[in-house]
């Protein structure tokens, strides 16, 4: 009966503590200026804390893609921080799978200005978290290297999760591969055995000894859920799993990992709505942007910033358009990170450009 009493009124504590999270606010930073000064502006607001050894999330775009962040904005906030960029390893086939061809790829796309560490280069870590999807994240071991991470983040669409942005950024562009694994539906690869000819490539890549050949057949049991099969494989036969996975679980999983990783490491948000697309800077070739620019974004609440985004494009163009329906699909990321605690979709908007 005790334990019954006790667990009312933790019930009625949440329900109270929730109520009274919606009344919060948090300040979100605006600037039109699109240029590495738009950016120092928005980060003066949001930065005062953030030093020591600071890496800068960004994703470099992937081979082909046009529509990535412009590296030449960030160069003055990287100098100024002495910064690192910072990212991890994809899951599907490519330059951004290997470490050395990633960096390779950065370069090209012109990062290279400043250090890039692949996070999960030497491995990853665990960091345990409460959700109902995920116990534990697992992120590149390299993030205990930093003590501030300015999260810089392109806001568009993304195939599955409706949009792209902070959440994400954080969630799958640091989660190590078994973790990109598990957010994507499965922790066994897709496969065909009758694409498979038996080059033993998988094999050599597997920790766990969980493929045998001939027929080509994973062992459940074992597999770890790696991925390290699928990036080595030369036909495609071993595939990451994208089919099936519902689109509110994904980013459901994708809310958890951002939580894991965003409550053990100090973070700044900059949400840029620039080449704002319908498809993510994961995509060969992205489609044209569907908009005109927007603008700089900067919050120390990850909720917040990505409400206040998709808040601006909804303002800005007609959202009754395919584009803008598909960007709000996206919106039960930010309403479970609010509801984990992540931060307030009530938001005040200072617009810098105002307030000369
Ligand atoms: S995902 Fe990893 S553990 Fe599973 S079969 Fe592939 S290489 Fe082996
Ligand atoms: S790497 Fe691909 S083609 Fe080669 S044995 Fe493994 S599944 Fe078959």
């Amino acid at each position: 009966m005790r334990v019954i009493v006790i667990s009312l009124i933790l019930i009625m504590l949440l329900i109270a503590c929730t109520a009274a999270d919606s009344g919060k606010s948090s300040t979100v930073y605006f600037t039109s200026d699109i240029s590495a000064e738009g950016i120092m502006k928005v980060f003066e607001q949001v930065g005062a804390d953030v030093e020591g050894k600071v890496g800068i999330k960004v994703h470099f775009g992937e081979e082909g893609n046009q529509n990535f962040i412009d590296p030449e904005l960030l160069r003055a906030l990287v100098e100024k921080l002495e910064a690192s960029f910072i990212e991890t390893n994809v899951l599907y086939r490519g330059k951004r799978r290997i470490t050395e061809t990633h960096i390779q790829l950065a370069k090209e796309h012109g990062f290279g200005y400043a250090p890039i560490d692949i996070l999960d280069s030497e491995g990853e870590k665990e960091i345990a978290v409460s959700g109902k999807h995920f116990k534990k994240v697992t992120v590149g071991s390299h993030l205990d290297n930093y003590d501030n991470l300015v999260i810089v983040s392109h806001f568009k669409g993304h195939g599955l999760a409706g949009f792209g942005g902070a959440i994400k950024n954080v969630a799958m562009g640091m989660a190590a591969i078994p973790g990109k694994m598990a957010m994507h539906a499965s922790s066994v690869p897709d496969y065909s055995p009758a694409s498979c000819i038996s080059c033993g490539a998988c094999l050599n890549e597997c920790p766990v000894n969980a493929i045998t050949l001939n027929p080509l057949v994973i062992d459940l049991d074992k597999c770890i859920g790696c991925g390290k099969c699928i990036g080595t494989c030369p036909t495609y036969t071993m595939r990451v799993p994208w089919g099936g996975t519902d689109k509110n679980v994904f980013n459901e999983r994708l809310v958890e990992y951002a939580k894991g990783i965003s409550d053990n490491y100090k973070m700044v948000y900059i949400n840029l709505l620039v080449n704002i697309s319908k498809d993510c800077d994961c995509s060969g070739r992205a489609a044209a942007p569907f908009m005109e620019d927007i603008g700089i974004l900067a919050s120390t609440d990850i909720v917040a910033i990505e409400k206040a985004c998709l808040d601006l494009i909804n303002e800005a163009h007609d959202h009754e358009t395919t584009e803008v329906r598909k960007l709000n699909g996206g919106k039960d990321q930010i309403e479970y990170a609010q509801k984990l605690g992540m931060g307030n979709l009530n938001y005040k908007f200072i617009d810098l450009d105002k307030e000369k």
